[in-house]
């Protein structure tokens, strides 16, 4: 027998293809961090990730074979494509996955649109990616499941006879039980998640509120460790634990310094002279609160009339789902309240809100991060929230404000330092910006140096060591073998 591998599984495989004149297919790695984390222990032994390949229309055999071994030499480990069909991806993906888990996980009910169409169309992918996993790994291979897309995807394997031992990890929030409760299909979601053998949450708050709707929903309680939670079900055990993401920390730090982002940060400090900047990045996305934040922004400016002239918003709103109405709608309302506040306020040399709608390249994100005094996270609820770890990661100057929405995962590990906000509270967003504006060096220093000893300890890498070492605790379920990322 070979020896375990890992094997990640993903709605999207770590790579973009796309097809350029004469058929020609041409492919680029993703750089996010869970890709960059994977990266070692997949390589370590012939590991392996499966994933939809994002496009519709497939390359031809010859082209497609050419394009994987391709990526696989560059990232050192092999892809295994799904299948997808332009019907499936409405209903899955569009469907299932983004018009009624993301809103209900992210407690936003009224945003769910329960299609009883949808439910088949996620069965039926998740079984396509258990028969993808069934045919291109091994028996003793970890296969480690990735995000509320794929959450039947141990109940497939098992439907399909297939012997694996399996781990889930919800990028999202996992909402409360009067929430969840609302879920057409709350018992087979639920009892789907109990066929893994590891489930890990981002925070506390999402492992409690797991185990609150298994226990009134399924009468069935959790024993065990403080940390890792063990529930028997007539399939066996299941162990479930809180590993809160990260980021590469030193990667973003060392990158911040460099001499390409120095030149861009001071092109950014040159372009607003004597300003106090407080900058906001997000996807376009209702769960973000961009909205809430420039109300937040503009009643900011009304009570503090001191800092008129004086600070400005950079906000950078990254297309995601543009196709979609609700989506767009979000878009104008964002772009009347840019117009809005501008129109009242700006005066010759001063305009408060720089709106960006595009993604930006990593050295002008890193400048940004490095370039502006304040970073405003206000999400109505996020999973962890990415951009305040990297925010903190690249404020090497150590004098960065953070003020962070209560309801992002980040905030149970980062309140020590940042400034904690209700973002439905406008007064209180409004009288942190003020908080932020005004205050002293020293704090500053002292919050921030807490808010990066933290980030730097619990790493990307710390955090797939956790995950993959509670399964090695399970003596029956984890890998045998020493996968852990080696300390960059
Ligand atoms: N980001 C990006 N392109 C940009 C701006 C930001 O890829 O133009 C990245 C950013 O570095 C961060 C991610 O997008 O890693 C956003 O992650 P987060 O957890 O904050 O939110 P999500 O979009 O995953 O909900």
């Amino acid at each position: 027998m070979s020896p375990k591998s890992v094997v990640v599984v993903s709605n999207r495989l770590p790579i973009t293809i796309e097809k350029m004149e004469e058929e020609q297919w041409v492919n680029h790695s993703s750089s996010g961090g869970l890709v960059t984390a994977m990266g070692p222990v997949l390589r370590n032994r012939g590991g392996k990730w499966i994933g939809w390949l994002g496009v519709q229309e497939m390359p031809d055999d010859t082209s497609l074979n050419n394009l994987l071994s391709r990526s696989a030499e560059e990232l050192g480990y092999a892809l295994i494509p799904v299948n997808i069909t332009g019907e499936e991806i409405e209903k899955y993906y569009h469907g299932f996955s983004n018009e009624i888990l993301w809103p209900l996980f992210h407690d936003l009910l009224s945003n769910c649109n329960f299609d009883p169409q949808y439910a088949n169309a996620y069965r039926k992918v998740n079984r396509k990616f258990a028969q993808a996993i069934a045919k291109g790994t091994h028996e003793k291979d970890y296969i480690w499941v990735h995000d509320y897309l794929l959450s039947l995807v141990a109940r497939e394997l098992r439907k399909i006879g297939a012997q694996r031992q399996t781990g889930f990890f919800l990028h999202t929030p996992f909402p409360p039980l009067d929430i969840f409760m609302k879920l057409p299909w709350r018992f087979e979601i639920l009892e789907a998640a109990l066929e893994y053998d590891l489930l890990g949450f981002q925070t506390e708050r999402d492992t409690k509120n797991f185990l609150g709707c298994v226990r009134y929903l399924l009468k069935l309680k959790a024993t065990g460790r403080k940390n890792i939670k063990t529930i028997v079900t007539k399939k066996g055990e299941v162990h479930i634990g809180t590993f809160p993401i990260s980021i590469d920390f030193k990667e973003f730090a060392k990158s911040a310094a460099a001499e390409d982002v120095t030149q861009e940060v001071k092109i950014i400090r040159q372009n607003h002279e004597n300003r106090h900047l407080i900058l906001g990045v997000d996807r376009l996305d209702y769960t973000k609160g961009i909205p809430h934040r420039l109300r937040a922004f503009a009643e900011a400016l009304a009570c503090y009339p001191e800092m008129r002239g004086e600070i400005e918003l950079i906000q950078i709103v990254v297309p995601s789902r543009v196709d979609v109405s609700s989506y767009q709608d979000l878009k104008q309302e964002i772009e009347a309240l840019v117009g809005e506040i501008n129109g009242r306020y700006t005066t010759g040399g001063w305009t408060p809100v720089h709106y960006m709608f595009r993604s930006v390249s990593r050295t002008e994100l890193l400048a940004y991060y490095r370039a502006c005094e304040t970073a405003l996270i206000t999400p109505l609820k996020d999973g962890m929230n990415l951009v305040a770890k990297e925010y903190c990661a690249c404020n090497i100057d150590e004098n960065g404000v953070v003020i962070l929405s209560e309801f992002a995962g980040a905030a149970a590990e980062l309140h020590h330092g940042a400034l904690l906000v209700n973002p439905y509270d406008i007064e209180k967003v409004s009288r942190s910006i003020h908080q932020a504006f005004s205050m002293e060096l020293d704090e500053r220093r002292k919050r921030m140096k807490k808010l990066r000893e933290s980030i730097c300890r619990n790493d990307i890498f710390h955090w797939v060591n956790s995950f993959l070492g509670a399964s090695v605790k399970n003596p029956n379920n984890g890998p045998e073998v020493d996968f852990f990322v080696p300390s960059p």
